[in-house]
């Protein structure tokens, strides 16, 4: 019976850490997919500043940047969402951007494997203290 319930343990632990894995993979592709969501507006709020200052000076009306400044804020709040997913995408992979030459280096690197540049103190690549390790007494019985 203890042999039986050991086995069973062992594989529900298997089961956990393969459903964790998969998980991860999952994120990754959610998280790939808002990232080409993202450049896709991108593309599409470009093209439509591009039509409005196409049609303003092919009607000569006067053109003013007014006109799509509010387009211009809207491409940058995208390209701060693509990265801030892409930085998401690295952390789940162990990976993250060197601040001075962009390339992807372990996350627990000190110094970036292209450039050199000291990664613990770059904000890029920020080593975050993880607090696995502390547990906060007020919940544990
Ligand atoms: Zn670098």
């Amino acid at each position: 019976m203890g042999m039986m319930e050991d086995l069973y343990i062992k594989i529900r632990d298997k089961v956990n850490e393969l459903g964790k894995t998969t998980g991860k993979y999952v994120d990754i592709s959610k998280l790939k997919i808002k990232v080409a969501e993202c450049e896709n507006d991108i593309s599409i709020k470009k093209q439509k500043i591009g039509n409005i200052v196409f049609e303003r000076i092919q009607s000569g009306d006067s053109f003013d940047v007014s006109d799509v400044i509010d387009i211009v804020g809207e491409i940058k709040d995208l390209m701060k969402s693509k990265v801030e997913y892409e930085t998401k995408i690295n952390k789940l992979k162990g990976k993250c951007v060197c601040g001075v030459c962009k390339s992807l280096n372990n996350y627990d690197a000190q110094y970036c494997s292209s450039c050199g540049n000291d990664l613990s103190s770059d904000d890029s690549c920020k080593h975050e203290q993880e607090d696995d390790g502390k547990i906060d007494s007020t919940e544990v019985n």
